[in-house]
């Protein structure tokens, strides 16, 4: 395993041409690929989004969830990426992914599904849902019993003798104490059930192996929210699944400008450093 200079080191001598790259550990190199025929392809799909305004353009019946208008709303347009790959038999196969949720779906029927088990993450979701209304009801029920002690307290101050005065300021401590508790109960639950979401994403590589991204993601900082939904893992992981040899990807972005205006419309990107460089080597370890 080097350390990040000589990562650095290693990504900034890929060829000019390389859209998708990671370091991978196991192999102590970095593995990359380039567009090879993808724009083509991805130029292909830009233009039907463009004349359909929807993602689903391939199917007589529209869903008006799948209209691409939300592209031009506030928050701003979404990357696409289109993978160009070859099956056992030597036929071209193009998959395309939409980064994160479309609109608030993780599928869409053409389009890649996610990386990480759908079923299993509706089943975490209805869980932690459960468990979050429960400790927001006892924060609640803490928030009111804080506000009464110091209440009670305040009156004690005012009227009180010395010995209730004692009593109520024990009281209104106490039950301060018990809220700082509830809320920080809340927290580390979230916090916790952060590494069961991430436990989701079992990652798929060219060599035939599995690996949650939690020991996939090698950099020591914590693992970005929203590592595993951007394009190129999600492609590079349909076409593991699905004994596809990957040949080259394109990712761009369409829609409205993001509001720190490094991403703009019809712009192609290369994956990006943060969430998805220390991934993509494991990824496409095997080509
Ligand atoms: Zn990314
Ligand atoms: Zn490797």
């Amino acid at each position: 395993m080097k350390n990040s200079a000589d990562i650095d080191q290693l990504l900034a001598a890929l060829p000019e041409d390389a859209t998708c790259y990671g370091y991978c550990p196991d192999c102590d190199e970095v593995h990359y690929l380039t567009e090879g025929n993808s724009r083509r392809y991805a130029l292909e799909l830009m233009a039907d989004l463009e004349q359909h305004k929807r993602i689903d353009f391939h199917r007589p019946d529209s869903e008006p969830l799948f209209s691409t208008d939300c592209l031009w709303a506030e928050r701003g347009g979404q990357m696409f990426g289109v993978l160009e790959c070859v099956d056992g038999e030597g036929k071209t196969v193009v998959l395309r992914a939409f980064s994160g949720q479309f609109n608030t779906r993780w599928q869409a029927e053409g389009w890649v599904p996610p990386t990480f088990d759908l079923a299993g993450y509706s089943q975490l979701m209805a869980k932690i849902e459960a468990a979050v209304k429960l400790m927001t009801a006892n924060i609640e029920a803490c928030q009111q019993k804080a506000d009464q002690g110091k209440l009670k307290f305040e009156e004690a101050m005012g009227s009180g003798g010395r010995a209730a005065q004692k009593e109520c300021r024990r009281q209104m401590k106490e039950a301060c104490n018990a809220l700082d508790l509830a809320k920080k109960k809340r927290r580390t639950y979230s916090q916790s059930m952060m590494n069961d979401f991430q436990e989701l994403y079992q990652l798929h590589n060219f060599k035939g192996t599995q690996r949650s991204i939690l020991n996939v993601f090698y950099e020591e900082r914590g693992i970005p929210t929203g590592t595993g939904d951007c394009c190129a893992p999600k492609l590079l992981y349909a076409a593991a699944q699905n004994g596809l040899t990957a040949l080259g990807l394109s990712e761009f972005y369409f829609g409205r400008e993001n509001k720190a205006s490094t991403r703009f419309h019809k712009e192609f990107y290369p994956s990006c450093k943060n969430k998805c460089q220390p991934i993509l080597g494991y990824m496409l370890c095997g080509l």
